[in-house]
């Protein structure tokens, strides 16, 4: 059976003195496994003197930091449930997600802690750092608050929840996504596996920890052995700076931070000996995807999937990356321990052959389900075990996944089916665009237009030219009808556009059915 207990104890016999946790650009700080696991047990210790039940959430508000890990483990040998939160939210959705939860104790870092020192006020509050001036009397700092390094010994049941996730909400309300044992097992084991972490691997942990990709990333390199670097800022240059000074052999980034790497002058002359980039979250340019590949100079891995599905479940090789080819424009093939339908949402029927449906997903890593919301839980998963992704994509003859767009941000227009994604591959091209969004916005005779949202790379450019350009290269139905410019995209902690936010404004007044 695993758990957060019995990876920690796993790797204490493996390699009691070997370093765990860096906190990345301080090379030398490290963390070893025996020394996490003391700060692990004074967590925990103090969790269970607090009165935390087994099953109780424990909620954490940090940018990234090695604390973390600190407490999670404790969290873990408390048989409690770690639940990290985005600490970027607005003030009223974190607040409604730490009432959600129904955690007594809420761990935050010192920004945080500042920022929320009045709405925090009259919970039992642990600040990774000084407590505000201004913080509520009962509050601690975390050395005043841990208990002695003695674990408590609770152990957890297999299909207890090890941990829980509130997605990102780009899609909707946010929602706790509960992961236990069976999940963990298969992240820390044949996850890990797919992921190509060796013996003395150095890991780039720069996604957010809040977010499935940090989390899972971290935990199965770990799990491996493997050093964990952990990125608090995501400043290009000092993570490039990073990479070298800590001898990182393997990261993994969404898009934008790959080519936020790529933008640093010079990046393409520096010794980063790095052997592999795994990258996810959202679509990438085959552009912007040689780019990297020329400017990092080492394997690339895809991997496409969701936090509910305890991450990735299908991925595009380094082979089939080096090889090029059609093959690049997938997102890979699922695992092998992983089944995938393409179904027709409202038939519920597979589609036929390379035909575009649903990606569904069925297999060990699907969620348990929402904490609390059973109408969602059963909105996600089907009675069978299918998880509904709300991806829109389709299998070539080989089985590799080619996703299309979010089902939720298709555009229909005069009864054609428009997906954004396809059109903003184009726009992207367009010497002017830096970054581009595209959206249906309500149109008396169409339903819905295609409008162009975007982020100009120098001078304002010419709409008609914007609108020329997609017309010679998509259908009159896929181009744009209009074009807005802006000075930037709203975006989630992983890089991903929150189209609802872009569309809100467009729709006011409007009833935006979901195709
Ligand atoms: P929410 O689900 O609440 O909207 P989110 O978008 O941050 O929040 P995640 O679970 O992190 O939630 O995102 C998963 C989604 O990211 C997938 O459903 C898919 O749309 C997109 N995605 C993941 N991997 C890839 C990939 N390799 N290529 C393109 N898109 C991807």
């Amino acid at each position: 059976m695993t758990s957060l207990r019995t990876l920690l104890e796993d790797r204490c016999a493996a390699a009691p003195d070997a370093i765990a946790v860096e906190p990345a650009g301080r090379p030398g700080e490290g963390t070893t496994w025996t020394a996490l696991r003391q700060q692990a047990r004074a967590v925990a210790s103090a969790l269970v003197r607090d009165g935390v039940a087994p099953g109780e959430r424990v909620v954490l508000v940090a940018r990234n930091d090695p604390s973390y890990f600190p407490i999670l483990f404790g969290a873990g040998l408390a048989a409690a449930v770690l639940t990290p939160l985005n600490w970027r939210l607005a003030t009223d959705d974190l607040l409604s997600m730490i009432d959600d939860s129904g955690a007594s104790v809420v761990l935050v870092d010192e920004p945080v802690a500042a920022a929320l020192a009045d709405v925090l006020s009259g919970r039992r509050v642990v600040v990774l750092g000084e407590v505000p001036v201004d913080g509520d009397a009962s509050w601690r700092s975390l050395p005043d608050w841990v208990g002695p390094a003695a674990d408590p010994g609770r152990t957890s049941a297999p299909d207890d929840v090890a941990f829980q996730l509130y997605t990102s909400g780009t899609t909707g309300r946010p929602k706790g996504a509960m992961f236990a044992g069976p999940n963990l097992a298969v992240l820390i084991g044949e996850i890990a596996t797919a992921w190509g972490f060796r013996d003395g691997d150095v890991s780039l942990v720069a996604m957010p920890l809040f977010h499935m990709g940090g989390l899972a990333w971290a935990l199965a390199g770990m799990a491996r052995g493997a050093r964990a670097v952990v990125v608090r800022d995501f400043v290009p240059g000092d993570v490039l700076d990073a990479i070298e000074a800590h001898g990182v052999t393997t990261a993994f980034c969404v898009p934008t931070m790959l080519a936020a790497l790529c933008a640093v002058p010079g990046v393409d002359s520096r010794p980063l000996g790095l052997r592999q980039m795994i990258y996810s979250g959202a679509p990438i340019g085959e552009d912007a995807l040689k780019r990297a590949m020329v400017a990092l100079r080492c394997d690339f891995v895809q991997i496409y999937g969701l936090t509910e599905a305890t991450g990735a479940f299908a991925q595009l090789s380094a082979e089939e990356h080096r090889e090029g080819g059609p093959a690049l424009a997938s997102a890979g093939r699922a695992y092998p321990w992983v089944e995938v339908r393409v179904v027709d949402p409202g038939t519920e029927q597979d589609v036929p052959a390379g035909a575009v449906g649903e990606i569904r997903t069925r297999s060990v890593q699907n969620m348990v389900g929402y904490w609390h919301r059973p109408e969602e839980t059963a909105a996600a998963l089907t009675p069978e075990g299918w998880l509904r992704t709300g991806d829109l994509g389709r299998l070539d003859d080989a089985g590799r996944i080619h996703l299309v767009d979010r089902a939720k941000d298709r555009i229909v227009t005069g009864g054609e089916n428009v997906y954004p994604a396809e059109v903003e591959r184009v726009l992207a091209q367009h010497p002017d665009v830096a970054e581009v969004a595209v959206i249906g916005v309500p149109d008396e005779r169409w339903g819905e237009a295609v409008k162009a949202v975007i982020v100009p790379a120098g001078a304002s450019p010419d709409p008609d030219d914007i609108v020329a350009f997609a017309r010679a290269r998509l259908a009159g139905f896929q181009s744009p009808k209009s074009v807005d410019v802006v000075d930037a995209l709203p975006r989630t902690a992983t890089g991903k556009v929150i189209k609802p936010t872009l569309r809100e404004p467009y729709w006011r007044g409007h009833d935006r059915r979901i195709h």
